[in-house]
């Protein structure tokens, strides 16, 4: 039987940290601000909006939220993001993706100030990434590593696999497991022999977007199973991309869905705007 690593305890925790840090800065005068904005009415980008707005009121941070109709135009949507990147009291921008089709993702995502992008999605914080000098980092990797930490995994010399290699969760994954030592391995659809390369892994990373995707032939005796994906099953039901019943038992560690990477992710999304709001005042 696996042990179960907890997000929601482990987020808890992080957000307490947080919250902790945020009156420590509210008491030198700052005010950590975070504004997200929305483009359209998409029902799942509504949910994760309004959960962004109620973290940030737990841990005390003042947000604003930026609505906009789903016919905004490009010029637009980059004239509110030079606003909110010259606007004092806001330290992080947040525009969720994605976006109506119209609109330039990729140039959104480069007008926002590096030093304000708690998405850490800017090219100039991908580099930093990439070279191990950083401030932020993306917060669902950030999260599946808290998670590792957490347990007391060492990562250093194990076989790593990360399954899935976009740019948001499988590829700074993969380069935030090599910064700790892992060898690496990165899959993807066209991956060969993929079913042998996880079953070599001690430390799977299941990022595919394919409800339980990951069989327990796919597992190795006691390798630690992050799952980050979150999907729907054949009922309706959350699930992860791992066939979390089947892999269990024979995984060393694992984490639920729901209840293990996701709530990770908006925690350390406060994270990411606490740091930028130091940054800003020459605190870190
Ligand atoms: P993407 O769709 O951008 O990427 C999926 C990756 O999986 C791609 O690299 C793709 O390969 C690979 N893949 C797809 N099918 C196969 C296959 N049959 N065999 C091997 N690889 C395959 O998804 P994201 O990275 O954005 O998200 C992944 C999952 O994580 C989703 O379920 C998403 O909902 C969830 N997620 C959860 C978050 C959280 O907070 N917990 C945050 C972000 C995402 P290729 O590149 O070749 O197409």
């Amino acid at each position: 039987m696996a042990i179960l690593i907890s997000g929601k305890e482990v987020s808890a925790k992080v957000r307490a940290d947080v919250r902790k840090e945020c009156e420590e800065l509210k008491a030198k005068g700052i005010a950590p601000g975070l504004a997200v904005i929305i483009v359209g009415d998409d029902p799942a980008s509504r949910v994760y909006v309004n959960n962004k707005k109620k973290a940030c009121a737990d841990v005390g941070f003042v947000s604003e939220e930026y609505a906009l109709p789903a016919e905004t135009t490009q010029e637009e949507l980059l004239s509110l993001i030079d606003t909110l990147n010259k606007k004092d009291e806001i330290h992080g921008i947040l525009c969720q993706l994605p976006l109506p089709k119209h609109l330039d993702e990729k140039a959104v995502i480069n007008a926002i100030s590096p030093l304000k992008d708690v998405d850490a999605f800017h090219p100039s914080n991908v580099g930093r990434i990439m070279i191990g000098d950083y401030h932020f980092l993306p917060c669902t990797p950030a999260g599946v590593m808290e998670l590792i930490h957490y347990a007391g995994i060492d990562v250093s010399g194990k076989s790593c696999v990360v399954i899935g290699r976009s740019n948001i969760v499988g590829k700074p994954m993969a380069m935030l497991l090599l910064h700790e030592n892992g060898t690496v391995t990165i899959c993807h659809s066209r991956t060969k022999n993929l079913k042998e390369i996880c079953a070599a892994a001690d430390i799977l990373v299941a990022a595919v977007g394919r409800p339980k995707f990951v069989t327990v032939d796919m597992v190795k005796d006691g390798a630690v199973v992050l799952d980050v994906g979150i999907n729907r099953d054949e009922n309706g039901k959350l699930c992860g991309d791992v066939d979390f019943d089947s892999v269990e038992p024979k995984a060393s560690y694992i984490t639920p869905v729901p209840g293990g990477v996701g709530p990770m992710t908006i925690a350390m999304l406060m994270k990411n705007t606490l740091m930028a709001a130091k940054l800003q005042n020459g605190l870190s």
